[in-house]
């Protein structure tokens, strides 16, 4: 691994350079709130350590999407949409990049999808440190660090930051936009000192290890944790419609006033919502609120874990900070847990 140092005021030119190649997606602020946007100058980056309340999924798997445009009448036609440019995902926290992994697993099990697929060929990610606020608690899932799936990563170390070279590309980008210089092992050190420092600040935390949640799910099936939550869950959709992980959408066709064109586009859906599962006829696999709530939670942290072997939940804590009535993912796991504890006494 490559350890290269940033002077603070090298971020400015290394972005404008990036600017040049790429459509640059980071942090920004809108209202006072830290959000990732579009970055059209420097200015633009409001270098933030505070989680976001949309991940940076949407750079790769937008909320709404154009995957098919349709011709009919005398010389009918079919033409996929795949829309892809160069972009770079400036600042993305650890668990984002956790995120991105799996939905790579995600896109390319089965038939591959190669609206994801192509647009994440050409992404490049830049990662950076981040602290975790009240409803992080990604140390007790074991994302609040990551040594893979980035390009580049930037610690801040006070003086500037300490680049972490994850592929090639990066280190290209590095050298091409920035004047940098080998990093001091007394700089590479200061990564370790603030990691544990960050390790010590989570109020949120799980109080089991991460590789025995799926078997603690597993047996939670009829725990009365499910009706507690359904009866106050609105049904909303916004703990899905935020979390970095949930990868489902629903495919609709638009037809045009002329009635011979149209588009086919996917748009994100919700195992929240009360239509999810239901099917011709009327019939709902999943009528109740609690029994949604606890096909989402299983999603998180036994069947996904099953299929792709790694929890689904990062977490971000964005569902908690999200829910109007305070679901909290966390709280619900440590019932769980304590259930299964008493279970086994
Ligand atoms: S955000 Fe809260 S209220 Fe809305 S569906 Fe999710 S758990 Fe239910
Ligand atoms: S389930 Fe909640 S905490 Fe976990 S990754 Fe999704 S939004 Fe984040």
């Amino acid at each position: 691994m490559e350890y290269r140092f940033l002077p603070k005021k090298g971020i400015a030119p290394f972005v404008t350079g990036l600017l040049k190649d790429f459509k640059v997606y980071g942090p920004v602020e809108k209202d006072g709130f830290p959000m990732y946007g579009e970055i059209t100058s420097p200015k633009d980056i409001h270098l933030s350590h505070a989680p976001t309340h949309l991940s940076p999924k949407q750079f790769l798997f937008p909320p709404k999407e154009t995957i098919l445009r349709f011709k009919n009448g005398a010389k009918p036609a079919l033409e996929p949409v795949i829309e892809a440019h160069n972009q770079a995902l400036f600042g993305i926290h650890s668990c984002d990049i956790h995120a991105i992994k799996l939905l790579d697993r995600v896109f390319s099990y089965g038939p591959r999808d190669v609206n994801y697929l192509k647009r994440r060929d050409k992404t490049v990610i830049i990662g950076i440190d981040c602290v975790p606020d009240k409803y992080c608690f990604c140390k007790s899932v074991n994302t609040m660090t990551v040594d893979s799936g980035f390009d580049l990563f930037l610690h801040d170390v006070g003086s500037g930051f300490v680049v972490e070279v994850g592929t090639q590309t990066g280190k290209n980008l590095l050298y091409k936009n920035a004047k940098t210089k080998k990093a001091t092992m007394k700089e590479i050190k200061k990564i370790k000192e603030i990691r544990d420092k960050k390790a010590e600040m989570f109020v949120t935390k799980l109080n089991a290890e991460a590789s025995t949640l799926p078997l603690i799910y597993s047996g939670s099936y009829n725990s009365p944790v499910w009706e507690k939550i359904g009866k106050i869950c609105y049904g909303c959709g916004s703990c899905n419609n935020v979390c970095p992980t949930c990868y489902c959408f629903d495919v609709r066709d638009e037809i045009k006033t002329n009635l011979t064109e149209g588009e086919r586009f996917r748009v994100w859906d919700a195992c929240t919502l009360e239509d999810f599962a239901k099917v011709a006829g009327g019939h709902n696999f999943r009528k109740t609120r609690a029994e949604r709530l606890r096909h989402r939670f299983n999603r998180k942290f036994q069947y996904l874990a099953d299929k792709f072997g790694g929890l689904f939940c990062v977490g971000c804590g964005r569902c908690i900070r999200t829910c109007l009535v305070n679901i909290n993912i966390a709280e619900v796991t440590n019932e769980l847990i304590e259930e299964a504890n008493k279970d086994r006494s």
